[in-house]
């Protein structure tokens, strides 16, 4: 059946191949396997059910919560000759009536609705009597309760599926979903994990760079000075922060726009405005700017402080170089945002979802801390496999030599084990270094072996390092309201002297000068 697809492709929507992604997904609908497809955002989703819809005989279900889209898309289909309609919430109950009963008699190929649509009992039925052989789930990360935009109104699909009397082939798609979510999706809606296709996260005009242990202030200030011409974004945690970094561009007379939820609509949209049509060069902002901004010469995109998962920061970094030309995108990592980032979840009531949350955050902070390939880390996050190292980001331009750190990576595995594997990274390095801290004499952890051997070091330094075995899974947390640290399957082999552990020289390595008393 493939075969029919691509003239398809030609002849309606006029592109003459497929991209990655789409022909696999396209071939495994049309051999009868439930699929899921995951692609960013304009990576070309629709063409993914739109094709064995014309391929397939019967009207294709395209269930899609995203209500404003619904009436574009079917508008495009039409234009190119594809009988389409959709039905939810802005119709009239008659004109519902109409469209329903017009898809009853099988004159449209792709009939989308809205996800509450299916608890009307009375709208079930009439599904039954249509001849359906494909449903296709958009935004499927809405079915999990794991996601981040969990639909109770999405757990009906599985009732119409187990109910239609011919059992329909289900594609589920969705830009951003972890592993834990797909796993979700996969189960509810009845879909073989091999089934999964994940494609199209990289952009290759895209750089990625971590900043460590610099001022952030002098940096951003340096760094928009090198860049004055470009448009970019910078992104603060709070609106304080947003405040306080607007004013500071200001002083130096960089060109700064500013938004954040704490303004009035009348300023927020001029400040946009502004940003749109390069008045102001820089934008600062919360995350609440950027939902549906459409400017495409952003050259950079800085985060002033981390992001709390991977789905925002992708998100976030991702507005920049819309139009392929090469962008950056930079984070200013500092451990302190760490610290706030978890007390925030801390603080969120929900405890089921907290777990969850502070392992996310975890990634983020593995991250900043990876000495390999970032694009490759974030490509891995979303599940690609088959990836290979960027070449141009911070991490694989990294002249620094690497230097063998495995006498220190032992001291510090062997310390948490001796500390019993039940406590957390600052009360390790505490131990480590040596420290008078009142909970660790009152532990008796003084007088562990460990103690004290790396003394020669700050305990900033230790915990960075053990930052680093973390991304390195050396070291693993166990989450919870007080995580801890314990070591890996891959660590004890580092303990057991059967590999190595190697570190790009960060800190220098003091000069002793004969002049020195
Ligand atoms: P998504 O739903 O993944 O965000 P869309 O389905 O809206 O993405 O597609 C994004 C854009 O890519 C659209 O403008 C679409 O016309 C275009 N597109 C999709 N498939 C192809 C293809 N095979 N060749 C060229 N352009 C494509
Ligand atoms: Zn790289």
């Amino acid at each position: 059946m493939f075969e029919k697809a691509l003239p398809l492709l030609e002849s309606h929507f006029g592109y003459s191949s497929f991209r990655t992604g789409q022909e696999q997904a396209i071939r495994s609908v049309l051999s009868g396997e439930n699929t899921i497809t995951v692609m960013p955002t304009g990576g070309g989703k629709s063409i993914c059910y739109q094709i064995p819809a014309l391929v397939l005989s019967g009207t294709t279900i395209v269930i899609s919560p995203l209500i404003s889209l619904m009436k574009d898309q079917v508008d495009a289909l039409i234009q190119v000759g594809i009988p389409a309609t959709f039905i939810n919430s802005s119709l009239s109950y008659s004109e519902a009536n109409k469209r329903m009963h017009e898809a009853i008699q099988g004159n449209y190929k792709l009939l989308y609705i809205a996800p509450e649509r299916l608890e009307s009992r009375e709208f079930m039925e009439d599904l039954y009597s249509m001849d359906i052989p494909l449903v296709a789930v958009d935004e499927a990360h809405c079915i999990s309760q794991w996601g981040h935009d969990f639909r109770p109104s999405y757990r009906h699909i599985q009732q119409l599926i187990n109910s239609l009397p011919q059992r329909p082939m289900v594609l589920a798609l969705t830009a951003t979903a972890t592993p834990k979510v797909r796993e979700d999706i996969c189960d509810l809606l009845d879909i073989n994990e091999e089934n999964t296709i994940i494609t199209g996260f990289e952009r290759e005009n895209l750089s990625f760079t971590v900043i460590k242990g610099q001022d952030r202030d002098k940096y951003l200030k340096d760094y928009l000075k090198k860049n004055e011409k470009e448009a970019g974004i910078i992104y603060a945690a709070t609106r304080k922060n947003v405040d306080q970094i607007y004013e500071k561009l200001l002083k130096a007379n960089i060109k700064a726009a500013r938004y954040h939820a704490g303004m009035g609509d009348v300023e927020r949209n001029r400040e946009q405005e502004r940003f749109l049509e390069d008045k102001a060069t820089v934008m600062v902002a919360t995350s609440a700017f950027g939902m549906g901004i459409d400017k495409s010469n952003i050259r950079y995109v800085v985060h002033y402080q981390q992001p709390k998962n991977m789905e925002s920061y992708y998100q976030e970094a991702g507005r920049a170089g819309r139009d392929g030309l090469k962008s950056e995108c930079i984070l200013l990592h500092s451990s302190q945002d760490v610290q706030i980032q978890r007390f925030l979840i801390d603080q969120s009531s929900d405890r089921s979802r907290m777990t969850q949350e502070l392992a996310k955050l975890q990634q983020m902070v593995d991250y900043c801390h990876t000495e390999n390939c970032l694009q490759e880390f974030i490509l891995k996050y979303f599940g690609e496999t088959e990836t290979e190292p960027c070449g141009r980001c911070g991490n694989c331009l990294d002249t620094r030599t690497s230097i063998d750190v495995t006498k220190e990576a032992q001291m510090v595995m062997s310390c948490v084990i001796r500390m019993g594997q039940r406590f957390g990274k600052t009360i390790t390095a505490q131990v480590l270094t040596g420290s008078k801290n009142k909970k660790v004499t009152e532990m008796g952890f003084d007088r562990l072996p460990t103690y004290g051997i790396m003394k020669d070091r700050s305990s900033k330094d230790v915990s960075d390092f053990i930052e680093f075995l973390i991304s390195q899974e050396l070291i693993a947390i166990e989450q919870g309201q007080f995580p801890t640290l314990f070591v890996s399957p891959k660590g004890k082999d580092i303990l057991l002297g059967k590999e190595q552990v190697h570190r790009r020289e960060t800190v220098q390595v003091k000069q002793v000068s004969k002049d020195d008393p």
